[in-house]
């Protein structure tokens, strides 16, 4: 690695683990580029002076560079600026989109990584939380939501939202379930549309899209009218996150209890098949139901064929902060 390149990577902050893999995630345009930005804002004019020794065209580096997520915007008064981003804000972005390099990084390292990111996420994630807890702020994620409840919701909304990849199925890389179900509404500054990402999509298809996702074993998960994702319990940083902190039933919030009945089951092993806990499993041939696994998502009761499985909602005196 040279010189500038270790700069770079410092600016970037990106972590031992991932410095081998620096060419994929930076070309070296954008190390050049880091290096001489340092850490400060600068406005379109002036980055594109600073690229001119980098670039002929720099313009157009800075919305690839915006795009891949290697700057982000920041408001000046009435002026959008640009700063270099970080490591943490690329990978996602490069996973997403640029999989295929993201792929070439071998499963071991991949793994470390993705272990560095879950441990950034819950520690940002950690003062968020509480302060939902509080009421002083929402977080991402903060419900589980019913099939037909996400459906009403998405009905609700008064704008209609664009779907992405998920960036936690894009960088775990932990199941081979449905990766394009990531339903987002925000169009400002560093969102994915801002970026040029994301597939704008009617009501009607954000609604079957969440039917799909469903009969895939994918969990509703919301929160106020930001988005409206589709959850796996193996790759989701959000429930992982929420392992780690001890915050099952809390984050993401469970609205309603599970009651199976064992008269009405078929066997047809469909809640074994879709519970992302393990809290139904087929057991010498027979279904059991391990309520203390359960996270009350509620796609068990939606996917079973005979309603052998019911729904209860929890009353709470107030409703909590997070919802
Ligand atoms: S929160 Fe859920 S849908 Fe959203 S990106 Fe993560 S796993 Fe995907
Ligand atoms: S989905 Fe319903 S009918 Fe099928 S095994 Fe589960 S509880 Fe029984
Ligand atoms: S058993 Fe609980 S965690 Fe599993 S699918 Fe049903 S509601 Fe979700």
């Amino acid at each position: 690695m040279t010189k500038i390149y270790d700069k770079a990577a410092k600016l970037f902050e990106i972590p031992e683990i991932a410095l081998p893999f620096m060419h994929l995630f930076l070309n070296d345009e954008e190390c050049r580029m880091l290096e001489v930005m340092e850490r400060r804002d600068y406005s379109p004019a002036e980055l594109c002076t600073v690229l001119s020794d980098i670039t002929s065209a720099p313009e157009t580096f800075i919305g690839k560079a915006y795009s891949r997520g290697v700057l982000s915007k920041s408001p000046h008064g009435c002026e959008t600026w640009y700063a270099p981003a970080t490591f943490y804000v690329r990978l996602a972005f490069f996973a997403q989109y640029e999989p295929q390099l993201w792929a070439r990084v071998p499963v071991a390292e991949r793994a470390d990584i993705d272990e560095w990111y879950v441990e950034q996420y819950m520690n940002g994630a950690k003062p968020r939380l509480e302060a939902a807890l509080h009421g002083d702020a929402f977080i991402e994620n903060a419900s589980f939501y019913t099939l037909q409840e996400t459906l009403d919701l998405i009905d609700s909304f008064d704008f209609e939202p664009y779907v992405v990849p998920c960036n936690c199925k894009s960088v775990a890389m932990n199941c081979e379930k449905p990766r394009n179900v990531c339903m987002l509404f925000g169009r400002g500054i560093n969102s994915e549309w801002d970026r040029g990402h994301g597939r704008a999509l009617t009501k009607d298809q954000a609604k079957e899209l969440t039917r799909r996702a469903d009969r895939n074993g994918l969990m509703h998960t919301s929160e106020k009218a930001t988005a409206v994702c589709s959850c796996c319990g193996c790759c989701c940083y959000p429930i992982r996150a929420s392992k780690r902190l001890g915050a099952k039933g809390v984050w993401p919030m469970r609205r309603y209890l599970i009651h199976w009945n064992a008269n009405k089951c078929v066997d047809c092993g469909r809640c074994v098949a879709v519970c992302n806990f393990g809290a139904f499993q087929r057991v010498d041939g027979k279904i059991i139901f391990d309520e203390k696994a359960c996270w009350g998502c509620t796609i068990c009761s939606s996917n079973c064929p005979t309603g052998a499985i019911s729904t209860e909602k929890i009353k709470r005196d107030a409703a909590p902060a997070a919802l």
